[in-house]
């Protein structure tokens, strides 16, 4: 890793009632001072954003929502917009993540609107991109992480650009147990950094955090931090647990700290 401030992410999905969901975050946000090189983000489902961004007042942790909308307001039943977001305390927004692009249609075209639109409204936007199993095994991982990226900063000036995290996720490794393995990890990032570059410029790509999800656990993080281009993790199974998700972040702590 080098000086870029490394993250670890929980994607809590639809997981968690109210109370359930407010002790997991009580227990993220007490642990955060012991983790203080790492910046952590919890993503509850949207109806208890306000209430976990409430019990964690006073400490350092982000507060992810788990998609947003492009639009201020409208007739858009089931979406939230970026002011509204901002108004309950989000900080970051997850946008274009795998099962929203499998099962709730989401395309490269709506994750740039949904993008564009966060940034706009100064929420950091965590955009997920990755390959399916088939394409990796037909030799397109690079292709289509590529093409994701692209697309998902089409007119996002070089001043938004700074307030976006890009998680990579190959789909064959969110919720199967089976991590990418750190090297491929690494090709992964260093193709997305390479391409920052080329999109931007060096000292973007150098600054931007590129994160890596699927499967990761307590057990199979160091290989991943010793990584030159792993800027921390994107969590959905283990981070769960307060015991295993703070694992995982005592971990990178440990290696940058
Ligand atoms: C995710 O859904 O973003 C994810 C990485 O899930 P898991 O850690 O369970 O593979």
């Amino acid at each position: 890793m080098s000086e870029r401030t490394p993250i670890v992410a929980g994607n809590w999905k639809m997981n968690k009632t109210l109370e359930p969901a407010r002790e997991l975050a009580g227990a993220v946000a007490e642990a955060s001072d012991e983790v203080g090189d790492v910046e952590l983000i919890v993503s509850p489902v949207g109806p208890y954003l306000r209430a976990v961004g409430r019990t964690m007042e006073g400490s350092d942790v982000g507060l992810a929502a788990q998609n947003v909308h492009w639009a201020e307001s409208g007739a858009y039943t089931g979406e939230v917009s970026p002011t509204m977001l901002r108004d309950i305390g989000c900080s970051h927004a997850i946008i274009g993540h795998s099962e929203r692009r499998q099962y709730f249609g989401e395309t490269d075209v709506s994750v740039n609107r949904r993008a564009r639109a966060a940034l706009e409204h100064d929420l950091t936007a965590i955009i997920c991109v990755g390959e399916s199993l088939a394409e990796r095994k037909g030799g397109d991982t690079e292709l289509k992480i590529k093409l994701q990226v692209r697309a998902a900063l089409s007119e996002v000036p070089r001043s938004l650009a700074r307030n976006v995290i890009i998680a990579y996720e190959p789909l064959w490794a969110i919720g199967t147990g089976e991590s990418a393995t750190p090297e491929q990890a690494q090709d992964a990032h260093a193709t997305i950094r390479q391409l920052m570059a080329g999109l931007y410029d060096q000292k973007l790509a150098d600054t931007t955090r590129i994160i890596y999800g699927g499967s990761v656990k307590p057990h199979n993080i160091d290989g991943l931090i010793e990584q030159p281009d792993f800027d921390g993790a994107l969590i959905g199974g283990a981070s769960l647990q307060a015991d295993s998700f703070l694992s995982i972040a005592r971990s990178v702590q440990d290696y940058v700290g």
